[in-house]
């Protein structure tokens, strides 16, 4: 038996000829860099994500980059991310000088906690960051409700939801400016490194616009310091094709999930994961945890089944960030959730037989 954690075929093969007329019409074009494709991109994930603007950029670390830019985010500013999150959300905060500041996720949804944002806004708070982990929507009303009651900023990182929602409206729709990442294992991936920031806010939008492009709003006329951190031609033509399937691989993910939550249920050493009142997950992982979870992961891998961490080790005691002076035992629940989480195979094409399989196979080990 062989079930990798990702396989990309059953996506892929059956949108081959699409993917390749686009590639030959974009080849045949002439033209590589902003052009028609991602502008009708950019129009697409619009309308997908329910925003007035989207702003192709080179990935999701550069969307969440120029997110801070956008708003003067910078040294001297202190941004709220959650202490469970994968490093891009941190390492875009450090790229504008300003500092990370941690709050700790709920144990059952693995998002941000809002009951304790309020109590690490300090004067120097600026943005709160919510980062939709593992595909499921955060709480954004509450979030919302306290950045405004403090005057602050929100920036969803919606890398792993593209599509997910809270109490009805998408994620990446709620922040004043958002990133999201077309990396190829993201819901949405292009073939290769690619991203976005959404907004409504059109003032926000053309900042962004100018940023991705040299701080240039019209060639060789420079307003501000930019950065060269566009989408490509070729991905945006990719992505207006696979961007037509998501909502069906969102199904299928929410499908697989189903499976696994019935079929794991009976297994009392694992926790299976829980969906918060008002959110809906899109699935990006499957996240379960158990205190066993390095047997367990050996016991997989010994017999054919993939699986990840999702993360190891949380960005407060990354080597990168040392110069914060945290240590472990800072945030409990976050270092909980690294030491006992385990992300099981999930991708679209897994069909019930290979999830069953999974499952027994956890079964057999238990
Ligand atoms: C993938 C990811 C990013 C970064 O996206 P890239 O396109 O890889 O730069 C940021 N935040 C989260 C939560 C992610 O999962």
């Amino acid at each position: 038996m062989s079930i990798p954690f990702l396989n990309f075929n059953y996506m892929h093969q059956p949108i081959k000829g699409e993917i390749m007329q686009a590639f030959e019409s974009f080849y045949d074009s002439n033209w590589y860099v902003l052009g028609e494709r991602v502008k009708q991109f950019e129009a697409e994930y619009a309308l997908f994500n329910g925003v007035n603007h989207v702003v192709g950029v080179s990935n999701g670390l550069d969307a969440l980059h120029i997110s801070l830019l956008a708003l003067s985010i910078g040294v001297d500013d202190e941004v709220i991310v959650p202490a469970n999150t994968y490093i891009a959300s941190v390492l875009a905060v450090s790229f504008v000088g300003a500092t990370p500041v941690f709050v700790e996720p709920r144990i059952d949804s693995f998002n941000i906690n809002p009951e304790l944002i309020e109590a690490a806004i300090t004067p120097k708070t600026r943005v709160i960051m919510p980062v939709h982990l593992y595909g499921q929507a955060c709480e954004m009303e509450a979030i919302k409700t306290i950045a405004e009651r403090h005057g602050l900023y929100v920036i969803e990182d919606n890398a792993q939801a593209q599509g997910a929602s809270y109490n009805g409206n998408l994620t990446g729709s709620w922040g004043d400016i958002n990133g999201t990442s077309f990396y190829p294992g993201k819901n949405l991936g292009a073939l290769g490194d690619a991203g976005a920031v959404t907004t409504s806010n059109e003032i926000l939008a053309q900042k962004a616009m100018v940023l991705r492009n040299y701080g240039s709003y019209k060639k060789y006329y420079n307003e501000v310091i930019g950065h060269n951190m566009r989408l490509d031609e070729c991905q945006a033509a990719l992505l207006s094709v696979k961007l037509k399937y998501l909502d069906q691989w969102t199904k299928e993910r929410q499908q697989i999930a189903c499976w696994y939550d019935e079929t794991l249920k009976e297994y009392s050493q694992i926790i299976l994961p829980k969906l918060a009142e008002k959110a809906t997950h899109v699935y990006h992982l499957y996240v379960i945890r158990t205190q066993q979870r390095d047997a367990l992961q050996k016991h997989l891998a010994k017999n054919g089944i993939g699986t990840l961490i999702h993360y190891p080790i949380p960005p407060h005691l990354q080597n990168a960030y040392k110069h914060l002076g945290y240590s472990a035992g800072d945030f409990p629940i976050t270092e909980e959730i690294a030491d006992t989480s385990l992300s099981l195979p999930l991708w679209p094409g897994m069909t019930q037989i290979d999830v069953e399989a999974v499952s027994q196979m956890i079964g057999n080990f238990f």
